[in-house]
């Protein structure tokens, strides 16, 4: 018997999510995110469900391009920061990968190579966010100068939203207008700007290329859940052991949590080294057998413990749903003070990932 700590993922639900971002946006192509190992997904198994839905691939570096290329991946893949040293041109040539140009650095660096065959090359403009990309002011100068470059096959102009999970904020509507005023100077560049609250909440964002990452694994960033989102992953365990406590007795370490009355206690193998946020409060929902119940005490690295006072038929062997289809991954990030893309990017190798259709 193995430990029964299990990430569960759903490719079909990855594949209906994929196509809710296409519906939704029936102009634009899709760059779907799969970078840190699709959130925690599985970057190969989740690009060759959505094989016949992408257009293409987004990633953070060469080594996650290359383990999709080296699964047979034959689609656009896109380095989402670019190279960060001149060296990773050569890879880069080899294994057809669109780059991302944020920096000078990077645009000399890409003059100055050897490419046996041009690059697409994604021009990030800064907009708002305040991480990477040209400011508005010398963009459109970078974008001509890439025009000139016979290493350069096809240029589309860039951005990322800083605040689109926020509808009512003003962020969005200001970022948009700065792009815009650029991309009134680079006429006939495809635009890229949707993340997934773009794409779910702010159609001006949809433009020719959408990048949704979390939507795709099944949890809006906007708000609490999404009628039309599936959740893709079902992080779950099993009760291990039981016992009973007295009002005043304590739960694992320190004092986090102690009785005012007798309880029943299922001890569960899912810890913080297999990626289960410490932080997690007292009362957290989780479900066992498929009912309602909470978190008690403080969770330690190979175990937690939840609450089976009032299930009666819950012991050892009892299957316990941390997220997953009946226990939104958006309300255990909200209440652990995190967000979804957090929870399930570091879900750690410890955890088996089990894959079905269906
Ligand atoms: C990660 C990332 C995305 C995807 O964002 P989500 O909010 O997960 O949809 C899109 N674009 C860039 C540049 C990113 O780094």
């Amino acid at each position: 018997m193995a430990r029964p700590a299990r990430a569960r993922i759903d490719l079909d639900a990855i594949r209906h999510n994929a196509r809710l971002a296409r519906t939704l946006t029936p102009r634009s192509r899709l760059m779907a995110i799969v970078k840190g190992d699709a959130y925690g997904h599985g970057a190969v198994p989740v690009a060759q469900a959505l094989a016949d839905i992408a257009d293409g691939f987004g990633v953070a570096c060469i080594e996650e391009a290359r383990e999709l290329r080296e699964a047979g991946i034959e689609h656009r893949l896109l380095l989402l920061e670019g190279h960060f040293t001149a060296d990773e041109l050569a890879e880069i040539d080899q294994l057809r990968l669109d780059v991302t140009v944020h920096s000078d650095y990077q645009g000399s660096a890409l003059e100055q190579a050897d490419l046996n065959q041009p690059v697409a090359v994604w021009l990030k403009m800064n907009t708002g966010m305040n991480r990477l990309g040209f400011a508005p002011d010398v963009i459109a100068e970078r974008v001509q100068q890439l025009g000139h470059s016979r290493q350069v096959s096809e240029r589309i102009l860039m951005t990322h939203l800083a605040q689109a999970d926020d509808l009512g904020a003003p962020t969005t509507h200001n970022q948009l207008a700065r792009f815009d005023a650029v991309a009134n100077q680079c006429p006939d560049m495809p635009h890229s700007i949707a993340n997934s609250p773009g794409v779910l909440g702010w159609p001006d964002t949809h433009r020719d290329w959408i990048r949704p990452g979390m939507m795709l694994y099944g949890a809006n960033p906007i708000a609490d859940t999404h009628p039309g989102l599936k959740a893709a992953m079902t992080l779950e365990s099993a009760v291990i052991a039981e016992r009973h406590i007295e009002p005043g007795e304590t739960l694992g370490y320190g004092e986090h949590f102690r009785a005012n009355r007798p309880m029943r206690i299922g001890v569960v193998a899912m810890g913080y080294a297999d990626g289960f946020p410490r932080h997690a409060p007292n009362g957290l929902p989780v479900q066992v057998d498929g009912k309602d119940t909470q978190l008690v005490g403080r969770v330690s690295m190979d175990m937690l413990t939840v609450d089976l006072s009032d299930l009666p038929d819950a012991g050892v062997g009892s299957r316990v749903e941390f997220w997953g289809p009946n226990v939104p991954v958006e309300t255990i990030a909200r209440e652990c003070g995190t967000i979804p893309y957090e929870l399930v990017s570091q879900v750690t190798r410890r955890v088996p990932r089990s894959y079905q259709e269906g």
